[in-house]
């Protein structure tokens, strides 16, 4: 008797993670980036609205014409707390994992990730930087990485 292979996979519509290619999103570019080690979002390009997360059709204007803008790689730590339980597919083997909002260092603009490290290290206040997560399938996601001031 041939004993099955346990492989994980996480069904589709539990997948954390984004479609990234260009057949599964019109945000494509945003992955593109990522996979360069660029955070970057859409900027509007009729009302100048600088939009977060990436979007095709800008909230305040209605216009569709956007361009692509980078946001700074480093800012910090506003608010955070640690997920003990309920993580989402494929991610409970990482609890507990701390997740917060990020200010973007030189903007107001404020952005919610995993932060690397664990509830007791960190603090309100910390300089954080992007980091790239590189999952198995090729496909990329960010976290935030501390950093000396
Ligand atoms: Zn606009």
């Amino acid at each position: 008797m041939v004993e099955a292979k346990a492989e994980r996979r996480v069904p589709y519509l539990l997948d954390f993670y984004p479609l990234q290619g260009e057949e599964h999103t019109r945000i494509h570019p945003f992955f593109q980036h990522l996979q360069e080690g660029r955070l970057t979002t859409t900027r509007c390009t009729a009302c100048g609205e600088v939009l977060w997360q990436p979007r095709v059709v800008c909230p305040h204007c209605n216009a569709d014409e956007m361009e692509w803008v980078d946001l700074p790689q480093v800012g910090e730590i506003f608010a955070f707390t640690s997920v003990q339980a309920g993580a989402p597919k494929g991610m409970e083997e990482d609890l507990p994992f701390v997740v917060g909002i990020v200010t973007l260092k030189g903007t107001d603009m404020q952005i919610l990730a995993r932060i690397e490290g664990d509830e007791e290290s960190l603090e309100i206040g910390q300089p954080v930087r992007v980091t790239v997560e590189r999952l198995a399938d090729g496909r990329v996601w960010f976290r935030f990485r501390t950093v000396e001031a």
